[in-house]
């Protein structure tokens, strides 16, 4: 396999094809890279094991190197080989979530390189629930450190023409396996403390988890206002999920008739924008989408289904880069158990720009 990342193309296979699958089994199993989907976002898998193959994770995404990796498993017994210990409590959630979104830190063996995880002496594992994911695994005989196959900053991919966009030429291939069901990354839970503690919001939630194990605490860095604290998973410090126009969310404190207020700030503001000759995007739910007095109004889904706004946040998101979008204004969607994984993605996209009305 090349190292260089001059790659003139990447493959691009179905994933659903027994070939495909035995092609990036064998191209992971020479140190290369491969994009495969998982539940949650797509993924830029390499040998977990390997300094080289993790290595070349961080130069493909342009990443930077202390910002650790998920290591992808398709079985428990991997994560005995892998960690220096496993708790009672681990146990319980593997038990109870796996294969799914859910990631675990655990003291990381000895086997572990530091390529992987950032230099950390923990280390996250996870198994992926996607078939194709599975089955590649599987295949590999491997342990795969993947995170999401996107440049390091923009949003997640949740389809492979995203990962095209980013990564042609430099990984050698991608499996398609469609649209992604999730649409944002595994919640990630330490249980190296004396108290688990939730590190990135995600699909499965805090009452999720404590049903399982009980209390479960929230890294003081992702509570509101908290936004200066240094957080304890690496990359949540990183700028990420942002498109390349400037975004503010805007939010109404809980009076009145919150939802008009907020359309007419949003319309108030996007046409000072539009007046200053700006090409302007709204983010919006299905019920509000005809309020709104903008060339662009692109709709996340309804109101009441935060399933459907997380499936479509990073698309969304890459379609104001589409369309060179200069300003983007967003609703706020605190909506349902996914409310604080979105508003937690949402948030970093708008670099914590929010307009209280
Ligand atoms: P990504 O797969 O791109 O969503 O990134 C993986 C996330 O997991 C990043 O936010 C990392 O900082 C976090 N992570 C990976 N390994 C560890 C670890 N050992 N301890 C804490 N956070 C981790
Ligand atoms: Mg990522």
């Amino acid at each position: 396999m090349e190292d260089n990342l001059e790659r003139i193309n990447t493959i691009v296979a179905d994933g659903c094809r027994r070939e495909a699958i035995l092609q990036a089994a064998g191209i992971l199993r020479t140190g290369g890279l491969v994009a495969f989907p998982t539940e949650t976002v797509y993924g830029l898998g390499a040998d977990a094991l390997s300094k080289k193959a993790a290595g070349k994770i961080y130069s493909a995404k342009g990443r930077p190197s202390d910002n650790p990796l998920i290591v992808h498993v398709a079985d428990v017994k991997a994560v005995y080989e892998l960690a220096e210990y496993v708790p009672d409590k681990a146990e319980m959630l593997m038990e109870a979530f796996w294969p799914g979104p859910l990631t675990i830190i655990l003291p990381k063996k000895e086997v572990v390189p530091d390529e992987t995880t950032g230099g950390l002496n923990t280390v996250a594992l996870r198994m992926p629930s996607h078939p194709v994911a599975l089955d590649m695994i599987k295949a590999s005989g491997l342990y795969i450190a993947a995170p999401s196959a996107n440049t390091s900053g923009r949003p997640s991919p949740t389809e492979a023409a995203h990962v095209a966009e980013d990564m042609n030429g430099k990984i050698d291939m991608i499996l398609d396996g469609g649209a992604v069901g999730i649409g944002i990354e595994s919640t990630i839970v330490d249980l190296t403390g004396a108290c688990p503690t939730i590190l990135r919001p995600g699909f499965i939630t805090k009452q999720m988890l404590e049903n399982i194990i009980g209390f479960v605490e929230i890294d003081v860095a992702l509570k509101e206002n908290e936004s200066n604290i240094r957080p304890k998973a690496p990359g949540m410090k990183y700028t990420h999920y942002a498109p390349k126009g400037e975004m503010t969310i805007v939010e109404a404190s809980n009076t009145g008739d919150m939802n008009l207020r907020i359309v007419e700030k949003i319309n108030e503001l996007v046409s000072e924008k539009m007046k200053a000759g700006c090409n302007v995007a709204v983010i919006a739910t299905s019920e509000n989408a005809d309020l709104y007095k903008c060339q662009n109004v692109l709709v996340v889904g309804e109101r009441t289904s935060g399933e459907t706004i997380a499936a479509k946040l990073y698309g969304t998101l890459r379609k104001c880069d589409d369309l060179s979008v200069d300003y983007i204004y967003s609703e706020a969607f605190h909506t349902g158990e996914l409310g604080s994984a979105i508003m937690n993605r949402l948030l970093k996209a708008a670099g914590h720009r929010v307009i209280k009305v």
